[in-house]
């Protein structure tokens, strides 16, 4: 479902899908394939780990666990 608000990551006015502007979420969907990625190879990383090993910032990090998009 769409709707026009302010991107949460990018603070741009849009059409919103999941309080994103398009362009954020196909960042997003990207930084999730590749933590998933990470998480598939190592399953026992940490937010720390992760950020180190996908090059996405541990706030990106936190906010894809805490959206519960990876589990
Ligand atoms: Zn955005």
């Amino acid at each position: 479902m769409k709707r026009n608000g302010l991107c949460v990551h990018c603070g741009k006015i849009d059409q919103l899908m999941h309080d994103l502007c398009n362009e954020c979420y196909e960042i997003e969907q990207n930084n999730i394939k590749a933590v998933k990625k990470v998480l598939f190879k190592y399953p026992n990383s940490n937010a720390i780990d992760l950020s180190i090993k996908t090059g996405i910032s541990i706030d990106g990090i936190t906010r894809l666990i805490k959206k519960g998009t990876l589990i």
